[in-house]
């Protein structure tokens, strides 16, 4: 989506931008391109500054508090206050100076395209999910069935470290030095009782082997299934 009141260049960068099988939308006024960039459909926001109705400065604003996350590329001209455009007072993720040469445009935008493809995956590394259960790394949030599980910070720890080192059997005494710490003293039992709440919290029978296996003898197993 290019929002741009200068025909001559708006025209410019459509054509530019169609030849490289872009589809375009144009917009050359403030209220009508805030309209039209809040289309979920838009992957990326080209937005000029100085327009009619309303700036870009405010657009770009209003854009984010609505919580719309889609890259925006500033038009700025010379001696406008970058640092304001990219940092959090608008939200910005780039700009480019006018004037600018096509091909510069062009290749910020497959930069910030690129860049927000690569979230998805980042975002997958810190979720997991199998079956009901969803475990989120960085919220520090257990979710079942879409309802969070209260745990506490040791029980989340328990969780995710048998989560991600699922493909084998972890002993006691690696969850207390992974979990714990090295240099905390806390009895082998405590585990053994952490699981146990842990298990209950996840909805467990603690007679048969849920999501969670305990291999008498040796220690704890994630396996859902
Ligand atoms: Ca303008």
């Amino acid at each position: 989506m290019i929002i741009e009141d200068e025909e001559s260049i708006s025209m410019a960068l459509e054509d530019d931008f169609r030849v490289e099988n872009y589809d375009v939308e144009v917009a050359s006024d403030g209220i009508d391109g805030l309209a039209k960039a809040a289309d979920p459909e838009i992957d990326l926001i080209i937005l000029d500054i100085m327009l009619p109705g309303m700036n870009g400065f405010e657009i770009c604003k209003k854009l984010r508090n609505q919580g719309i996350k889609t890259p925006i590329i500033m038009l700025t001209a010379k001696g406008e206050e970058i640092d304001r455009v990219l940092g959090l007072e608008f939200g910005a993720d780039d700009y480019v100076t006018k004037p600018f040469s096509p091909r510069e445009l062009q290749a910020r935008v497959k930069a910030v395209l690129r860049r927000m493809e690569k979230e998805p995956d980042d975002v997958e590394e810190n979720l997991f999910r199998s079956g009901e259960l969803e475990v989120d790394y960085l919220q520090y949030e257990c979710r079942i069935s879409g309802s969070k599980v209260n745990l506490t910070a040791h029980e989340f720890g328990l969780l995710k470290y048998l989560i991600q080192n699922r493909e084998r059997v972890i002993n006691r005494d690696e969850l207390l030095d992974e979990v714990w710490g090295k240099d905390v003293v806390v009895s082998v039992r405590t585990i053994d009782t952490h699981m146990a709440n842990l298990r209950k919290k996840l909805g467990e029978d603690p007679f048969r082997s849920g999501l969670i296996r305990s291999i008498r003898g040796v220690g704890y197993k994630f396996s859902p299934e």
